[in-house]
């Protein structure tokens, strides 16, 4: 599929999940809308960090948002296929509101970088620092 636009991918999350911690569909629709279609891939994911039963997709998408009981955790640069990378923790505990004001920083940045590449493969040449200090954090 290359370094096209993918959609948000959602996790059922409260809405019909019993392991469920917050409302990934309704966060899942806003940033469909919110997100311009020219970054890589997202995912979010609801509930049970640290649980055994976690679904465990958000680590390797572009973007991972997992629910917890207290709000919403960030990951940067998780990607899969051949050469397979975890997901970078850059925030926790977020509401709704910064979710969304956090991954439009990171769609500027990733824009603003202006070099075809995975998220994951830009924060390893300039570091997780550098890239956190970009977004804001
Ligand atoms: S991540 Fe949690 S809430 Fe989402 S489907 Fe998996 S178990 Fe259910």
């Amino acid at each position: 599929m290359g370094l096209c636009v993918r959609s948000v991918k959602i996790c059922p999350g409260t809405t019909f999940c019993k392991r469920g911690k917050q409302d990934s569909v309704g966060l899942g629709l806003k940033l469909d809308k919110k997100i311009p279609r020219h970054a890589a891939s997202f995912q979010i994911q609801n509930g049970c960090f640290r649980l055994p039963n976690s679904c465990s997709e958000t680590s390797i998408k572009d973007i991972g948002i997992m629910g917890t009981a207290k709000g919403f955790n960030l990951t940067v640069g998780g990607s899969a296929g051949p050469s397979p990378r975890l997901g970078d923790l850059v925030a926790k505990d977020l509401s709704e509101e910064q979710v969304l004001d956090l991954v439009e920083k990171i769609i500027d940045f990733y824009k603003g970088y202006g070099k075809p590449k995975r998220l994951g493969k830009v924060i390893d040449e300039i570091g997780i620092e550098k890239f956190k200090e970009g977004i804001g954090l």
